[in-house]
């Protein structure tokens, strides 16, 4: 007799479910959110406005005043623009219209663990391209596999998660043209960077941009990311979005956020930035490990004596939480690490020293 576990396609049963350790820490460095909360000014605008709206009503069926600042804050259309229940929403909308049985989705790994996921879930075919050892995009490789095998879709993370490495305007526009599919760049980071792809949306129809609110806009509570694409790409993607998939309250919420980004979370994601560069520079001299450069928030540590899997449980010992990658392809030595903020910072620093020189 079938067992009613044998409905599941197999490939779906052969994955491993994506999970997140239940750990807890008071210094909270495993997920790449914004160290700072929301600014309060922001968060009072935003509670202002959702007193004055009608509760009882259904959110706008597609969210165009957001759509509308989405577009002016990006540089682009508002008809080329969705906005999703975060951006992993619409990363599935994406591959749901272009994949299934037979189809192909090329990513370069160790990158975020969901475009794989997704990808097999829905039938399609993931041909993976290693990074180069020093854990930056291989474009060559990645311009013969899709002259090879005519990929539907690519998908781009720059930066990239976990490596923090990013791939360059010229890199990216090669493989834009080479290929007929469609190219999908995740930005969930590109604040970090100070760089956008969005320029290249005008002449390459085939390229889509993800972005998120998860990270620098301080809003992963609220879930809510978008996407920048050509308008009859848009289209299509959209019809695999349910209706009224953002309620209300993160809607207005982002909307809030995009009008005050200048003056609330732009001084935030610029000290960010600084710390990232601190903290590059002052793990790069304590013995014992090697720091990855890192365009992101977050960068990881290869340990050259110990077990990463140690070291994450004598970080957790005093209280501080970080990311255990040693689990992805290429990464058996490396914890992940997001910034902070400069207490947390400290704290992180201190405890590697005392742990590195321990373990030794
Ligand atoms: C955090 C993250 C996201 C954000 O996803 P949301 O669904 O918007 O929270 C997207 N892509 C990558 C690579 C990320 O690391």
């Amino acid at each position: 007799m079938k067992n009613f576990l044998d409905t599941i396609k197999p490939p779906v049963r052969e994955l491993r479910a994506y999970t997140l350790s239940p750990d807890r820490a008071s210094v909270k460095i495993n997920q790449n959110e914004n160290p700072w909360d929301a600014p309060q000014a922001l968060k009072e605008e935003s509670l202002r406005r959702l007193r004055a709206r009608e509760w009882s009503r259904y959110p706008d069926f597609v969210p165009q005043s957001l759509h509308e600042k989405l577009a002016r804050f990006a540089g682009w259309t508002p008809d080329g623009v969705i906005a999703g229940n975060g951006s992993n929403e619409l990363i599935q909308a994406l591959l749901m219209v272009t994949i299934g049985e037979g189809r192909r989705v090329l990513i370069s790994e160790p990158t975020f663990a969901l475009y794989r996921q997704v990808a097999t879930v829905l039938g399609g075919c993931v041909i993976s391209v290693p990074l180069t050892s020093s854990l930056t995009y291989d474009v060559e490789a990645l311009l013969d596999v899709m002259k090879r095998d005519e990929p539907d879709v690519t998908i781009i993370c720059s930066p990239n998660n976990p490596t923090g490495c990013v791939m360059g305007d010229g890199e990216l526009k090669r493989l834009l043209e080479a290929t007929n599919g469609i190219i999908a760049v995740d930005e969930a980071y590109f604040e970090f960077a100070e760089h956008t792809v969005v320029p290249l949306l005008e002449a390459h129809k085939n390229l889509v941009v993800f972005r998120t609110f998860s990270k620098a806009m301080a809003m992963a509570a609220l879930r809510v990311g978008y996407l920048l694409a050509a308008p009859e790409l848009a289209r299509e993607i959209g019809k695999a979005v349910l209706p009224y998939n953002l309620n209300a309250v993160s809607q207005t919420i982002a909307e809030t956020a995009v009008e005050m980004y200048g003056e609330t979370l732009l001084p935030l994601v610029k000290k960010i930035v600084n710390e990232r560069e601190r903290l590059l520079e002052e793990l790069g001299h304590i013995e014992g490990l090697t720091v990855v450069p890192s365009q992101a928030n977050f960068m990881l540590l290869r340990f050259s004596h110990e077990e990463p899997r140690r070291v994450f449980k004598e970080l957790l010992q005093r209280d501080i939480l970080v990311r255990d990658v040693s689990g992805y392809p290429m990464l058996g030595d490396c914890l992940r690490v997001s910034v902070g903020t400069p207490e947390e910072n400290d704290k992180l620093l201190a405890a590697l020293r005392e742990i590195v020189r321990e373990l030794k």
